[in-house]
C-alpha cells in the first residue's frame, strides 16, 4: 500500500507540500551494524530513501547512538564508525542526500530532491569528558547532542539510573556552554529531571527534546511533564513526539491515534511554535499501528487534520518548527525571554529556580532496556 492510498486527498496534498522534518532516527546504527546503505533498507528497518520519496519525509536528524557498553574508551570510536557510515552515503548517494549545516540548507536540499540530513549524537558520554572531542564532532557536521542517554555520565544525570550528580556538574555546564558556542542544539531527551532543570538554568539558546512523549498521558521516565514542555517552549525550543508504543500508551498496542493524542497534548501545553515529530524510527523495536515505518507519516498528518489542527499549525508541527530551530535558531537567536530573565535574576543573586512547578516523580529504574 502506498503512503497516501488510505488518507483523504486534502491530507495527502498537505503532507506532500509541507516540509516534513523528523528529529530522531537511529538508522545509522542499523546501517552500520547490518551493513547496508540508505538507498535500500533491509526487512525490519524503518527508513530508507525509497520510503522517504514523494514528500513522505524531507529532512531527518540521523543520530549516532553510543551504547554505554562502549564505555570506558570506545565511545568516541563508535561515533566515528557511525560518521564513517554517513560519509559513505555522501560519497555514494551525494545526489540524493545532503548534510545540512547552515541556514537555508535544509530547504535547498528539499528543493533539489535530496533528503536533508542533520547529524546528531545520542549520549553525551560519547565525548569522553573532552571538549576537544565535542568540537571535533562538530567539525564533522554534528549539530545536536542529547546530554545523556538513560545512563548518567561523568557530568550529567540520565533518566534511567540514580544519577550521582543531582543534575549537571560544573563541567556539564561547560559542555552546554561549549555546545552553544559551537552552534549545537542541546537535546534534553533522556536527561534526568534534575539535569533538565540545570540546563534550563544555564542554557541561553532554544532547547530540543528530540524524542519524548507527554507524561500527562503516559507516566514514564522518558516522557515530559507539562512543566517541562512549558519550559522548553519558553526557551524557544521544540519538543518532538516519540512514536514508540511503550512511551505512547501504558499497555498494549499503540496506533496513529495515540501519536495524534500526544501531539495534541504537546500543542495544548507548549504551543504551536514548539512541537515537532521525533519518531525514533530504527531505534524502536516496533512502531505504532499505521505508522510502522516512515511511510505512515502521512497518516499522522491525516489524523491531526481530522482532529481539527489547522493547516497552518500542521506545517509547523510537521517540520516548520524544527526548521526554525536548526536553520538559524541556534546561531541566530539570542537568549529568549524567560531564560534571559532567570539569568538576570541569578546574576543579581536571586533564587535560581524559584517558582518552578515540576513535580519530582521518583521513577528511576534499570538504565538498560527502553533503548529509545
Ligand atoms: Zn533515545
Amino acid at each position: 500500500m502506498g503512503a497516501y492510498d488510505d488518507i483523504p486527498p486534502a491530507a495527502a496534498a498537505l503532507h506532500r507540500s509541507a516540509l516534513v522534518f523528523d528529529a530522531h532516527a537511529d538508522t545509522l546504527t542499523e546501517m552500520t551494524d547490518r551493513g547496508y546503505d540508505l538507498d535500500a533498507g533491509l526487512p525490519g528497518t524503518h527508513l530508507d530513501l525509497p520510503r522517504c520519496a514523494d514528500g513522505v519525509l524531507d529532512a531527518q536528524v540521523l543520530t549516532c547512538f553510543v551504547h554505554p557498553r562502549c564505555l570506558p574508551d570506545g565511545a568516541a570510536a563508535r561515533v566515528r564508525a557511525l560518521l564513517t557510515t554517513w560519509d559513505r552515503q555522501v560519497a555514494r548517494l551525494g545526489d540524493r542526500v545532503a548534510l545540512c549545516e547552515g541556514p537555508g540548507e535544509v530547504a535547498a536540499a528539499r528543493d533539489a530532491g535530496r533528503l536533508a540530513v542533520v547529524l546528531a549524537i545520542e549520549g553525551g558520554h560519547a565525548i569522553e569528558d573532552d571538549l576537544e572531542l565535542l568540537a571535533d564532532f562538530r567539525r564533522h557536521g554534528v549539530r545536536t547532542m542529547t546530554l545523556t542517554w538513560n545512563n548518567s555520565n561523568g557530568w550529567a544525570d540520565g533518566c534511567g539510573d540514580d544519577g550521582p550528580h543531582g543534575g549537571l556538574t560544573p563541567f556539564g555546564r561547560d559542555v552546554v556552554a561549549a555546545m552553544e558556542e559551537l552552534g549545537m542544539v542541546v537535546d534534553v531527551s533522556h536527561a534526568a529531571e534534575s539535569t533538565f532543570d540545570d540546563v534550563l538554568a544555564c542554557a541561553t539558546r532554544p532547547l530540543l527534546a528530540s524524542h519524548s512523549c507527554a507524561r500527562a498521558l503516559r507516566e514514564h521516565r522518558r516522557n515530559l511533564h507539562d512543566a517541562q514542555l512549558r519550559a522548553l517552549a519558553e526557551s524557544g525550543g521544540v519538543a518532538c513526539v516519540n512514536f514508540y508504543p511503550h512511551f505512547l500508551v501504558a499497555e498494549g498496542e499503540a496506533d496513529v491515534d495515540d501519536v495524534v493524542a500526544h501531539v495534541l497534548r504537546f500543542l495544548e501545553v507548549a504551543g504551536e511554535d514548539h512541537v515537532g515529530l521525533g519518531g525514533d524510527y530504527d531505534g524502536i523495536p516496533v512502531g505504532p499501528k499505521g505508522a510502522e515505518d516512515v511511510t505512515g507519516l502521512p497518516r499522522v498528518t491525516a489524523g491531526l487534520l481530522a482532529r481539527g489542527v489547522s493547516e497552518r499549525v500542521l506545517r509547523k508541527v510537521l517540520g516548520g518548527n524544527l526548521l526554525r530551530l536548526f536553520d538559524g535558531g541556534v546561531q541566530g537567536a539570542g537568549p529568549k525571554g524567560a531564560i534571559a530573565e532567570r539569568r538576570a535574576v541569578e546574576a543579581g543573586g536571586g533564587p535560581s529556580s524559584e517558582g518552578r512547578d515540576d513535580p519530582r516523580v521518583a521513577s528511576r529504574g534499570d538504565p538498560r532496556g527502553d533503548h529509545s
